[in-house]
Order: C-alpha cells, then structure tokens, then sequence
C-alpha cells in the first residue's frame, strides 16, 4: 500500500473542504476506525519484518501529517461557522460519565441472598416498624426481662394495651413470629433488614445498622444442620478455607444459644491484632428456636423445630474488607465509599 499516494490524495481533498460535515467525512475515510490508517496497521502483519519496519515510518509520517492538516482546517472551518452553530468536535475525548456502584453493605446484602439461595432459603422483607409483643414478648423477652436493657428502644408512641406499642425494631428476630403465624412449616428463610438501637455510637456501634435473620424450621432439625449450613456461607463470602466454632451464649428467644466464632480470615488462626491474638472472630448469634417463640406462634404442639441466627452485616463488611469504623457505612463519605 503507497502512502504517499493516499497522503497525497487527503491532502488534495482537505483544501476542498467546505464545511464541518465534510470534515468528518474525511476524518473518517483517514483516520477513522475503518479509514485509510486503520487498513495500513492492519495489512502490517502480512509484511516480512523489514518491510513491517519501513511501512511502520510510513504510517507514523502518515498519520502526523494528516493529522496535523486536519487540526488547521478544522480550525479554519470553526472560525467560518456562523453564530449559533454547534461544533462537534470527533477527535476531543470523550467526558467521563460517573459511575455509579452499589454500597458495601448492599454487597454483602446481595451475596448473602445468593449463597442462602443456593442453598435453599427464601428471601423475606420484613418491616421495620413493629409492635412492642413481636419485637419482645413473642420472642420471650417479657417486659421485666434484663435483655430489654441490652437492646435500647425507640419508641413510636405507647399505647394503653402495652404490647401494642409501636416501635423501630431492635433487631430482625421481630419478624420470625409474624411469618411463622402465616407460613405452615417447612421453610428456611433470611431476613436482612434494617435495626435501629437508640444508644450511643462508637467505633462498634451505630444506632441503625444492617442485620440478617435466619430461620430454619422442620422436624428433626439439629444443630449440625445448622453448622452446615454457615459452613458454607462463611467459606464462600470470604472465599477462602474457614473453620467456625460454637460457644455457650444466651439469647431469650433460642434454647440453647450459642455465639459463633469464624478461624480469623487474616492470620488464619495464627493471632493477630484483627483477632486480638485469639485467633477467633466473634461472627454472630445463633441457636435451637426456643419453645416459648413456637408457642407464640402457635408451631408447638406439632413436633416442629428449628434453628434460628442472626449476624450483622456490618460487622462481616469491615472483617472482609478491613474497615475499622462501623460509622463509615452511613457517613456518605464519598472517599471512603468510592473505595468498594
Ligand atoms: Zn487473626
């Protein structure tokens, strides 16, 4: 392919331009996706490699040319436009558009609802206000009872009948009674959500965060089955080999209770300061769903059972990502958002 000739013919047909369209036009017979120049690279691979070396000097000679004519006359063409036309500049980079992406929490969220999936659960919306005797009584926490003090309320207003109160729920467990009272057995659901807790905030602790509740209930249903179960969600949200371990722990609506440790994902059980040398991390709260809550819901004379947990979503976000400050998911700080 003779160079030369071509160049020689742009040059030719870029003093006859008259107007902006026409510009165009040229540019993209030569310099366009399918011009002129784009053919020449192309046919460079058919080319012994000295020849490849002389045709490369060419196309570059080429291009600067051409590419240099086209500036002038395209300046030229601007300074002829009339008042009010609009000049499209082809060859200007293009404005970079945003890009929006889905927040931390929100990933993990979506992971969650994936895995559990998999695996067979439902999805389930709950609300986040409820009543006083979901939120508490009908999980076995009456009004006396001293895990009320953990779980600060905001209240929306009292009523006279007390258990009618409405209020922001404190966690997600509020909703396993209001679906077991309307789902017949068996079903293993999650329930991810937002809580509300009117408390003071510190690194750990903010007064709303993202919860997920999981419910499984069927006949013989044991705690193995349950551990299967995060087994395989903690390996696959953190990718990679982990080991849980129960603890004794107590929660009102679960008999017997456990907290669930995860083998720390940073040293693998080594130590470390994530671990604060235990080699353990504090995941979540689970256990067998207490007898009083299958009351409630009127499940407990028909030989069902089940497991029920609940982890916040927050705290596998900053373990997953190293973020040390839970106060930064709904900070709207965009530096530290734009980093996910
Ligand atoms: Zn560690």
């Amino acid at each position: 392919m003779d160079l030369s000739q071509i160049l020689f013919q742009a040059q030719k047909e870029a003093r006859e331009l008259k107007n902006i369209q026409q510009w165009e036009d040229l540019y993209r017979k030569y310099l366009g996706k399918k011009g002129k120049l784009s053919d020449a690279l192309v046919a460079l691979k058919d080319l012994t490699v000295e020849e490849r070396k002389k045709q490369g000097q060419a196309i570059n000679h080429f291009k600067q040319e051409l590419t240099q004519l086209l500036a002038k006359t395209q300046d030229q063409l601007r300074g002829s436009l009339k008042a009010g036309q609009r000049f499209f500049d082809v060859s200007s980079p293009a404005v970079k558009i945003p890009q929006g992406h889905g927040h931390p929490i929100m990933e993990i969220r979506r992971q969650m609802e994936e895995i559990f999936g998999s695996l067979g659960f439902s999805v389930i919306e709950g609300q986040e206000v409820t009543s006083e005797y979901y939120n508490f009584d009908a999980l076995n926490i009456p009004g006396d009872h001293p895990a009320r003090d953990a779980m600060d309320t905001f209240w929306l207003g009292q009523n006279n009948q007390r258990s009618e109160s409405m209020l922001l729920r404190t966690h997600t467990s509020a909703m396993q009674v209001p679906y077991m009272e309307c789902h017949q057995p068996p079903f293993k659901i999650i329930i991810p959500g937002m809580v509300y807790r009117y408390e003071a905030t510190d690194a750990s602790h903010d007064y709303q965060f993202y919860q997920l509740e999981g419910l499984m209930i069927d006949r013989d249903i044991s705690i193995a089955n349950f551990k299967g179960v995060i087994d395989v969600v903690f390996q696959r949200i953190f990718n990679r080999q982990i080991k849980t371990r129960l603890r004794p722990g107590f929660f009102p609506f679960t008999e017997p209770s456990f907290e669930i440790d995860l083998s720390c994902v940073k040293c693998q059980g080594k130590g470390c300061t994530l671990c604060k040398q235990t080699g353990w991390l504090e995941i979540m709260g689970a256990g067998m769903v207490h007898p009083n809550v299958l009351r409630s819901a009127k499940l407990d004379h028909s030989g069902w059972q089940g497991f029920a947990f609940g982890m916040g979503l927050g705290r596998i976000a900053m373990i997953k990502w190293g973020i040390d400050d839970i106060r930064l998911f709904f900070s709207g700080d965009l530096r530290f958002l734009k980093q996910f």
